[in-house]
């Protein structure tokens, strides 16, 4: 541990987990004196019955409920524009999240716009505007074992306009309680539990390795590669076994106080440029991206990625540093590979990218890339996405 570095620790959401926690949400609700609630999800779990579930419950405690499902994968600043507008009618709500990090991060920017004048452009990481105390609660319940953006402070949302992902990010917007119950992600489909673990994943490999991290952000990392990588194979293969799926989302919440507190790294910077661009899930562009960017940072961290080995379960012992370093890529393309992960973004059908357009994007990424613990250049940036496209 560097003994001198200044770092600071968050974790403000406070957390209630369990196999059917979700039927305690009546006596969440009214926690916060309310029995009122706006409730934002999308289509996907309307459609999976899982959404009948919820409101089953919240009937039974006699709370109203008004239901905005509109949310889109990779959600759209006009869905939130139009939520903000449904929630607004009667502002003194409590604000379900009842999803992904789609809806969740949804949710939170419906409680800014609803909330503060202006546009939400205004309260990003590029706009000029700060998000006040003034924020509903939110309640999340998290659907996917990927994002952790139940415990985070940010709200990641797509500009449809100028194709760019962007972000809110406020210590004001953070769930207050996060329902952590695994069997909201028993009916995920093997595929997204793939991509959304891969997800989770990425969040803890680069908060270790970045220029950010902490020892209480590296503690929930490093927990978090090795919960994923002991779990992620069986939650993809056998949905059904509810220890990988309760390991699963554990890890993902742990990924998402590392990152939070320890920051992420150039994968995401160029996942945000994909998924904005090319509307591609942000766990599969996480998923297709981490092996090469780790290729990419390995000289700049090797022990970092020595520790990221040993916790995906490689043994280094004999091996000189770099060596040992290196199975950290192995241990994630093998992982890749046996939950179906595809090679690249060739694999994926996309035969052209404007590549220098998609490295601008990633370099303006505010958020992430400065806590890479390489510093790319945009030639650095380029080549990584001409290598996942020959993939
Ligand atoms: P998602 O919320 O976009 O959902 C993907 C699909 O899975 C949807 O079609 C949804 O209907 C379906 N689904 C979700 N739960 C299901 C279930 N239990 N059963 C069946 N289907 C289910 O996916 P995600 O990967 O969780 O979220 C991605 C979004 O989160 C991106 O916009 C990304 O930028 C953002 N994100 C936010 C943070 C943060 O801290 N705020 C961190 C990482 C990613």
């Amino acid at each position: 541990m560097d003994a001198g570095k200044f770092f600071e620790f968050n974790s403000p959401t406070r957390i209630w987990c369990g196999l059917n926690a979700v039927e305690r949400l009546g006596e969440a609700v009214k926690s916060f004196n309310t029995e009122d609630v706006f409730l934002v999800t999308d289509k996907g779990l309307t459609e999976s019955g899982l959404l009948d579930e919820v409101l089953g419950v919240l009937k039974q405690s006699k709370i109203t409920c008004e239901v905005f499902d509109d949310v889109e994968p990779n959600p759209d600043l006009q869905t939130v524009n139009r939520g903000a507008e449904l929630f607004a009618k009667r502002i003194d709500r409590l604000i379900i999240a009842f999803g992904g990090g789609s809806p969740i991060d949804a949710a939170k920017a419906i409680g800014v716009k609803a909330t503060h004048d202006g546009d939400i452009h205004d309260y990003t990481r590029h706009g000029d505007r700060k998000v006040q105390g003034i924020t509903p609660p939110i309640i999340a319940v998290p659907t996917t074992a990927g994002t952790g953006s139940e415990v985070t402070w940010v709200s990641v949302l797509v500009d449809g306009k100028s194709k760019r992902k962007i972000v809110v990010p406020s210590p004001f917007i953070a769930p207050k309680l996060a329902i952590i119950d695994p069997l909201m992600t028993k009916s995920l489909p093997p595929s997204i539990t793939a991509t959304t673990g891969m997800d989770a994943l990425t969040h803890a490999v680069e908060a270790y390795v970045s220029l950010k991290s902490g020892p209480l952000a590296d503690a929930f990392a490093l927990r978090a590669i090795e919960t994923i990588s002991k779990s992620l194979r069986e939650a993809v293969g056998n949905g059904g076994n509810m220890e990988a799926r309760s390991d699963m989302l554990m890890a993902s919440t742990m990924a998402g106080v590392a990152f939070i507190n320890g920051g992420l790294g150039l994968v995401h910077s160029v996942a945000h440029a994909l998924g904005g661009r090319h509307n591609i899930a942000h766990g599969l562009a996480n998923a297709i991206m981490l092996p090469l960017v780790m290729k990419f940072n390995l000289s700049a961290a090797p022990s970092r990625y020595r520790d990221i080995a040993v916790a995906m379960g490689e043994t280094v012992s004999d091996l000189g540093l770099m060596e040992a370093a290196q199975k950290s890529v192995t241990a994630v393309e093998d992982m890749s590979k046996d939950i179906g992960i595809p090679t690249g973004l060739g694999a994926l059908g996309i035969k052209d990218l404007n590549i220098d357009q998609l490295a601008e994007d990633a370099l303006d990424d505010k958020g992430t890339f400065p806590f890479n613990p390489r510093p790319p250049t945009k030639t650095d940036v380029v080549e990584i996405f001409k290598e996942a496209l020959k993939k």
